[in-house]
């Protein structure tokens, strides 16, 4: 079955009014319909309303980073679904490392944060990954194995997306080679549903992006670093083979 590509930059807690909208101009510009590739930014909550007014009639698509796993309520300080679903949100990253990492999410909680982006009809992105320690360890297959099936368990997968992204690859400018993403995403893909697409993320930049892109399993990139610089998205985009106008 033909999955087709999609290209997601996570612009983490990068961004101000003036510089999003020269980079949401800048990518929505570029053209993206065709080739069979999609293109999404998820950016920062406050930036949710800009971003969803430059993007309205343009094919790139608008996510988030996090969603809580509660529908409303005393959550200080947490964003639910629903509410992302009011601002145009077609995407959600889930479980990214520097969640689990540095704010403890647990596989339990990435899961119903999946469920809950699932319940609004917003497609999570659930990443998973292993640290360099578990890699040298050999335990890359039981890490990214298990942080998957948590969320298998407990959730119909339906329009996710799956994003293989080691996490001493990213921000470091270190990426896995082609190679190493293929392995871990043809073991990725006989867990998963038929047609789930799979991501890989990790210091994709325009100089690594064809090669990994070329992989059988690999569906296309979770951009950090590079989705802050438009010409760096734009060549990624275009490897991955949207038909960009630059
Ligand atoms: C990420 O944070 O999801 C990511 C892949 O970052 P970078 O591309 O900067 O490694």
């Amino acid at each position: 079955m033909k999955r087709s590509r999609l290209v997601a930059g996570n612009w983490k807690m990068h961004g101000s009014r003036a510089a999003n909208a020269a980079l949401l101009d800048a990518i929505s510009r570029a053209g993206t319909v065709g080739g069979g590739a999609e293109c999404a930014v998820c950016v920062p909550y406050p930036y949710l309303q800009q971003a969803s007014e430059r993007l309205a009639g343009t094919a790139v698509a608008l996510g988030a980073q996090n969603v809580s796993e509660h529908a409303q309520g005393a959550y200080t300080g947490e964003v639910s679904a629903a509410m992302l679903l009011d601002f145009g949100c077609r995407y959600v990253i889930v479980g990214h490392s520097e969640r689990r990492q540095l704010y403890g999410e647990s596989d339990g909680q990435v899961a119903a944060k999946f469920a809950a982006a699932r319940k609004a009809g917003i497609a999570p992105i659930l990443c998973v990954g292993e640290t360099l320690q578990e890699r040298e360890a050999g335990r890359t297959e039981e890490v990214v194995g298990r942080q998957l099936q948590a969320v298998l368990d407990v959730n119909d997968f339906g329009n996710a997306v799956v994003a293989y992204e080691p996490v001493w690859a990213i921000g470091t400018g270190r990426n896995a080679t082609p190679e190493q993403a293929q392995a871990v995403h043809a073991f990725l893909r006989a867990k998963v549903p038929q047609g789930t697409r799979i991501l890989y993320g990790g210091s994709m930049k325009p100089a690594n992006a064809a090669k990994l892109l070329a992989m059988p399993d690999i569906d296309g990139g979770l951009i950090g670093g590079a989705s802050l610089v438009a010409d760096d998205f734009i060549a990624i985009l275009h490897a991955a083979g949207a038909k960009v106008t630059t």
